[in-house]
């Protein structure tokens, strides 16, 4: 619109000179004319003379159909008409101009004005242009102090206008006696500025016809520049929220278990962060779950998690956060206005249930421990206080839920300090081994001996109940279970006719550097492989019973024996003893003492049957060790036939008399 404005004004400009230049053109012409017929002899005789005859056929008769002038005046010095014409008629000057053309013709008439007068007058017959000059001689031009005066006239009749019009290229030019306000015009003054009229024409507003003609092209192209921003806002918003959608995908990924859907370890510990100061963390933890895993396969075991997961949100659909913290662990978050342990148990009722997996009844349980919301603290804190109570539950046997508390905490701390000392127990050499009895019920004599591992700190002894799991718990277990082997080798390498029992922890066995390390301490201290016997209890078996299996073939095939451990205490059967080909086989201490005879005659029976003999643990009174003997047991242990005891102490027991007197 600028451009439009701006061409427009320029062709005003333009149009408002050439009517300028056409009127000063008009003006010239007629000059160049008067000066043409005035400044000459002929005319200066005839003017002086008065012949009217002359100036009628030079001049008036001219005035008829000329295109230079159509009339014509010639006034004496003093102002009185010689002769006049319009258009080749006689007239009366003075009547058709006023005085005003006297006046002017007497200052033309002056002998030194040798310039022309132009003029515009207005007359009944339009606007004319006059141009007056002096008739003078050619050569001698100050014979006469005042001259004649002639006086040429054109008027602007419309097709003279017409004319101009074309030469100027000025479209459509005529004269008005009023302008209008559409149309481009131009004042018409006479010398006095006076107004006579005015040049009008139409605008012809060049830039508004480009504007009119490019306004579609450019409407066209706005909606097309249009469309395309709405194109790429459109497609960039897109991209925005594919991009921002993905964010939020991998953010979910992040926080969320790939299995259930529930969250992750980092998504359960963000919830717990953000969690109310009332609200409290279960942590869950299936019991048997491995058993599945390994009964009925990884998928399976992954459908009976889902299951889980599904039984848990139906459980609990206040919950502000459900999770998986990996593996068979699963850990739930609520506010705190509800009874936590009752949510405990609900959900302990709830995983009791069988879970139909792949057509199979599957029977699993659950073990929670809960804490509320450490808020001072970051979000691990609550999760450790969990943890606490979660271990604690299972301890107190499967289906517990438990509650933390500042106790746990306090266990929690000297049981940390307990390793600590453990682990400089075990550094500097203070573990020290005693040596247990193992009598023949027939001959009466110490077959062999259990090496048992003894820690006294200076605060006192620590019982193996206490420092085995702990060492296990902490991965000290195998670096002190090497130890007993050492000390138990060296001493045993001095009494070449007894059988040395060494107990070995679920984790050594499933280390494939296990057979390696025994037979490299058997060639150290020169003992026959054949008189060691390795005691495992059943947690190896059901841990990693394939690494297990493979650990004693190696051993067995050396000559290293095998006892299980505690028979009858846990979960092992005769299966187990046969599975693994076990060449021994300890019954649990609880067992013999109970007074359930029946089962543990039944149970040495079945172990006899299957060709492995029988070791009866917790032998304290002579009624025991009459009813194992009697039963079939091969060797006994216990207190009645000698405790743990020092090295020194086990050569003075082999010397003594009393252990045949048991017999006699
Ligand atoms: P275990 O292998 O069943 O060892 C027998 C436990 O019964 C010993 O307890 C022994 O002192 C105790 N005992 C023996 N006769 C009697 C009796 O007549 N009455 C009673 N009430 N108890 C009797 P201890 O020494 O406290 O050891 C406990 C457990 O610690 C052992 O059970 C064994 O599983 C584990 N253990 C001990 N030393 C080691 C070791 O060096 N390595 C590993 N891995 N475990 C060890
Ligand atoms: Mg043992
Ligand atoms: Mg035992």
């Amino acid at each position: 619109m600028t451009m439009r404005d701006a061409a427009n004004d320029l062709d005003e400009r333009r149009l408002v000179n050439a009517v300028s230049a056409a009127v000063s053109s008009v003006k010239k012409r007629l000059a160049g004319t008067v000066r043409d017929n005035a400044v000459w002899d002929d005319a200066y005789a005839a003017a002086r003379s008065g012949n009217a005859d002359w100036i009628k056929d030079n001049w008036g008769a001219v005035s008829t159909d000329y295109p230079l002038y159509d009339g014509v005046v010639v006034l004496a010095p003093d102002g009185r008409q010689v002769a006049a014409y319009l258009k080749g008629k006689p007239i009366d000057a003075a009547a058709l101009f006023g005085p005003e053309l006297v006046r002017r013709s007497l200052v033309a008439s002056k002998r030194e004005n040798v310039r022309t007068l132009l003029d515009l007058h207005q007359i009944n017959q339009g606007i004319v242009v006059m141009a007056t000059l002096g008739i003078r001689p050619t050569n001698d031009p100050d014979i006469d102090k005042a001259h004649y005066t002639l006086t040429f006239f054109k008027t602007l009749t419309s097709t003279y206008i017409d004319g101009i019009s074309e030469e100027f290229q000025i479209r459509a030019l005529r004269i008005q006696p009023e302008p209008d306000p559409k149309q481009s015009w131009r004042l018409i003054t006479n010398y006095q500025g006076e107004p006579l009229g005015y040049f009008v024409w139409p605008k012809s507003d060049p830039g508004t016809a480009v504007y009119n003609t490019a306004l579609p092209k450019l409407q066209a192209l706005g909606s097309l520049l249009f469309v395309i921003v709405v194109i790429v806002v459109f497609s960039f918003r897109i991209a925005l929220k594919k991009e921002s959608m993905l964010a939020r995908q991998a953010i979910h990924d992040a926080t969320h278990d790939h299995l259930t859907g529930l969250h992750n370890r980092a998504g359960m510990l963000a919830a717990i962060s953000r969690a109310p100061t009332e609200a409290i963390l279960h942590l869950i933890d299936l019991d048997g779950f491995k058993g599945v895993n390994d009964v009925w396969g990884h998928a399976a075991g992954d459908r009976l998690l889902r299951a889980v997961a599904d039984t848990l949100r139906m459980t609990t659909p206040k919950a502000l956060a459900i999770g998986r913290f990996g593996g068979d662990e699963f850990a739930l978050l609520h506010a705190g206005e509800h009874d936590p342990s009752g949510i405990g148990n609900a959900i302990v009722r709830a995983l009791g249930q069988p879970f139909l997996i792949d057509a199979h009844h599957v029977e699993i349980g659950a073990s929670i421990g809960y804490a509320s919301v450490v808020k001072s603290k970051d979000a691990l804190e609550t999760v450790h206080r969990a943890d606490l109570a979660l271990y604690c539950a299972k301890d107190a046997g499967r289906g517990q839920v438990q509650s933390y508390t500042a106790e746990l905490d306090e266990q929690r701390k000297s049981l940390f300090v307990l390793e600590d000392k453990l682990r400089a127990a075990i550094d500097r050499d203070e573990i020290g081994v005693v040596f247990q009895p193992l009598v023949c019920t027939l001959t009466g004599r110490t077959r062999g001996v259990e090496a048992l591992a003894r820690w006294s700190p200076r605060t006192g002894p620590v019982s193996p109940a206490v420092f085995i799991p702990l060492a296990e718990k902490s991965g000290l277990i195998e670096r002190l279970s090497m130890k007993v082997l050492e000390a138990a080798l060296t001493a045993l390498a001095k009494l070449p006719k007894l059988d040395l029992s060494v107990n070995i922890s679920p984790m050594q066995l499933a280390n494939p550097r296990f057979v390696f390390e025994i037979e490299t301490a058997l060639e150290k201290h020169g003992v026959a492989a054949g008189r060691l016997i390795l005691e495992v209890t059943e947690g190896a078996l059901i841990s990693h019973p394939e690494r297990a299996c493979r650990s004693m073939t190696a051993l067995r095939a050396k000559g290293v024996r095998f006892a299980m451990d505690d028979f009858g205490s846990g979960h092992a059967s005769i299966g187990t003893l046969r599975q693994f080909a076990f060449d021994k086989v300890k019954i649990d201490r609880s067992l013999i003492a109970s007074d359930e005879h029946a089962v543990v005659r039944a149970t040495i029976d079945l172990a006899n049957a299957l060709g492995i003999p029988v070791t009866a643990e917790g032998i304290e009174t002579t009624e025991q060790a009459a009813f194992a003997r009697e039963a079939g047991c091969e060797l006994l242990q216990g207190y009645l036939l000698g405790r743990p005891m020092s090295f020194d102490q086990l050569l003075a027991h082999m010397a003594g008399p009393e252990q045949q007197a048991l017999w006699a």
